[in-house]
């Protein structure tokens, strides 16, 4: 159906996106015997791909009115599928994943839709509400550099630093022998055309992206943990700054970056943070790791890791850059701390805005 679309619209470059679905709506549907909620599907499909004119994957969405979740008569579960006036009920392996799944519907996920890979794999999409999460008196820092996550803890009210830490600093070190023997393994495959190699570097990247995810996981749950015991609201980078920071780099540079990949690092944390009912909120990153906490002055950019004011404060530089992060996001909240002096006291409504 999206190929049948995707010549429609070729030949006829002019048709809207509704002209196409009269189109085919009806058509479709006597053509094909099929559930007119795929042949709406086919239409969005093959409407996001209309530029290349091509499929590269294969994905059919089920909405909520086209599957359900059953059991056989002897108790076995079965995914079942409208594709036409008939369903098909496809059996389920009771696996890992079919256990998280389930473990989700009784923590209140409810499945929106099933999505079917070219590989007839099937996925869920899972959907919560949470309430809006607390704003904290105090502030977590998080500065997300190549070599690892610099953390401060900081009490506006009183002006005193409560933690100071840095977290996966081995992640950057296992990346760095990641990256290493894949290397070798590239030099292998594309010189000699080593199958061999070839499956093993496949195998090496696979391993690679699973520990760095596990790490980060563990990590976010460590920050999660520090922020409820410190009552502490979470900030971090925004990302907008970051990438352009990213380019102003050489492709060195660029690469120690993403040893810690930060997409996937905020994703993780957002997606926890607001399961816990802890706020994370973004500020500018600009200079923090060239401002000086105590005295506000700006520095020079420095090659190196150590930052010494003229105040005589000195310190390491991602250790300075969480401070700032802190500081930053502390004259943002000054309102709320002062209705609420006391640690632990939460505050409803967030009055700053996200752009900081
Ligand atoms: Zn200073």
């Amino acid at each position: 159906m999206v190929l049948e679309i995707l010549e429609i619209k070729k030949n006829n470059p002019n048709l809207s996106r509704k002209d196409i679905q009269k189109l085919v709506y009806n058509s479709f549907r006597e053509k094909y015997n099929i559930a007119s909620q795929l042949v709406i599907e086919a239409k969005t499909y093959a409407w996001n791909v209309r530029r290349q004119g091509r499929i590269d994957r294969i994905v059919v969405r089920f909405d909520k009115r086209l599957f359900s979740f059953k059991k056989t008569k002897r108790k076995n579960p079965v995914l079942s599928l409208r594709v036409n006036s008939e369903r098909i009920a496809i059996p389920i392996k009771q696996d890992g994943a079919y256990k998280r799944l389930l473990e989700h519907l009784q923590q209140g996920w409810e499945i929106t839709s099933v999505i079917m890979t070219k590989d007839l794999k099937f996925y869920t999409t899972l959907k919560k509400e949470f309430p809006e999460p607390k704003v904290m008196p105090n502030v977590l820092g998080i500065d997300v550099n190549a070599r690892w996550l610099a953390v401060s803890v900081y009490n506006p009210r009183t002006k005193r630093w409560l933690k100071q830490l840095y977290l996966g600093k081995d992640i950057s070190l296992k990346q760095m022998k990641y990256e290493r023997r894949r290397a070798k393994l590239q030099h292998y495959k594309d010189k000699f055309f080593d199958s061999k190699a070839r499956r093993k570097f496949r195998m090496l990247s696979g391993r690679q992206r699973n520990y760095v995810r596990t790490r980060i996981w563990q990590m976010v749950s460590e920050i999660i943990k520090l922020a409820k015991e410190n009552y502490a609201t979470i900030v971090i980078e925004d990302i907008k700054h970051l990438r352009a920071r990213k380019g102003k780099i050489n492709k060195k540079g660029r690469k120690k970056i993403n040893r810690i990949p930060y997409g996937f690092f905020r994703f993780a944390l957002e997606h926890k943070a607001m399961q816990e009912g802890i706020k994370v909120i973004a500020v500018n990153p600009k200079y923090t790791s060239q401002t000086c906490p105590r005295c506000g002055k700006r520095r020079k950019a420095s090659q190196y890791n150590y930052f010494r004011c003229e105040c005589g404060f000195e310190a390491n530089r991602d250790r300075v850059a969480s401070q700032n992060i802190c500081l930053r996001a502390s004259r943002l909240l000054p309102s709320i701390t002062a209705q609420h002096p006391e640690a632990g006291a939460a505050v409803n409504q967030p009055v700053w805005s996200y752009e900081g």
